[in-house]
């Protein structure tokens, strides 16, 4: 047996715990409202659910996380009903826990690889994750980071869907001045214009572009890099020293291409 296969516990034939169903509104009453479907664990079904986790010493569900979430640690805080410290082991690398405990495909990625499914059913990450992150928002605003030491550099983030978001989140937090522009009239991207609102609501979505704003992000809307301003003004007049690209794969056609002719060489895109 491998050193690594010693330190994993061994999931159980029969679980004493069943993994736990995610409540959701009856069909009839779904039917007549555009509420969500699925309305999460509470706290007692949470508990439960977290028990199932084996605290595995090199957990595998890690590496199906396309963000390496620390499942394990976040878990365990569950676990001792810590959930303040849950909240900042996912947010440590994934700044939108609501929207991925919702949309994430988790049963191909982490679930995919978790011991626990080898014999049984995986224990519910990414509900455990909706849970702990529900908390939070039923906790009233998030509390505001001290101000990092300035940079003086300025980043412009072009795009406000989940990989705009989470660029700018980072960069703010680094120092840096970052401004949002998106095309569109609202922010967020397909999380606002392509998942629907019984399975991600736009509330949510609005909350974590407020945080941002609240950070110091500045949000710029209607605003069409490659139309409004291209990336060579941003960058030779406007006083960005980088460009991210974060516009998706919505419009390969029109705006993008004319936002990537610029001649701006430190621009980076996420399609
Ligand atoms: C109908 C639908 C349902 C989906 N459901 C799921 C799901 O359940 N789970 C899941 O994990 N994934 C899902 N996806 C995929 C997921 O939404 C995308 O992978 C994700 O949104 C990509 O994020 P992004 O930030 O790269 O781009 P986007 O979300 O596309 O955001 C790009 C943003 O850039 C803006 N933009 C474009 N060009 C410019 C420009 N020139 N100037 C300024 N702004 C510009 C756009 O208006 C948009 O707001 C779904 C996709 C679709 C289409
Ligand atoms: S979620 Fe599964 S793989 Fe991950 S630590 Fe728990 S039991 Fe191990």
């Amino acid at each position: 047996m491998t050193e690594e296969k010693k330190d994993q516990p061994k999931p159980a034939a029969k679980p004493k715990v069943p993994r736990q169903a995610m409540p959701e509104q009856n069909a009839k009453q779904r039917a007549k409202n555009f509420q969500q479907v699925t309305t999460g664990y509470t706290e007692e079904m949470a508990q439960l659910e977290a028990s199932r986790c084996l605290s595995c010493k090199k957990p595998p569900c890690v590496a199906g996380c396309p963000v390496s979430v620390p499942i394990m640690e976040f878990i365990k805080a569950v676990k001792e009903k810590d959930y303040k410290k849950a909240v900042a082991s996912i947010k440590s690398t994934n700044l939108l826990p609501a929207v991925c405990g919702r949309v994430c495909p988790q049963e191909i990625q982490c679930e995919s690889k978790c011991v626990v499914g080898k014999k049984n059913e995986p224990v519910a990450i990414g509900r455990l994750e909706r849970f702990v992150a529900d908390w939070e928002a039923s906790q009233g605003d998030s509390p505001v980071p001290p101000k990092p030491k300035k940079t003086g550099k300025k980043v412009a983030v072009c795009g406000s869907g989940p990989g705009g978001l989470i660029c700018a989140g980072y960069l703010i937090q680094a120092g840096h001045d970052v401004t949002i522009f998106e095309a569109l009239h609202k922010a967020g991207g397909v999380l606002v214009y392509g998942i629907p609102e019984f399975r991600l609501p736009k509330a949510i979505v609005q909350r974590e572009v407020d945080y941002l704003v609240k950070l110091g992000c500045v949000l710029k809307t209607d605003f069409i890099v490659g139309k409004t301003r291209t990336i060579g003004d941003l960058m030779e007049k406007d006083g960005y020293d980088a460009v991210y690209l974060g516009v998706g794969a919505g419009c390969p056609g029109s705006w993008t291409s004319r936002a990537r002719t610029s001649t701006a060489s430190t621009a980076r895109t996420s399609t």
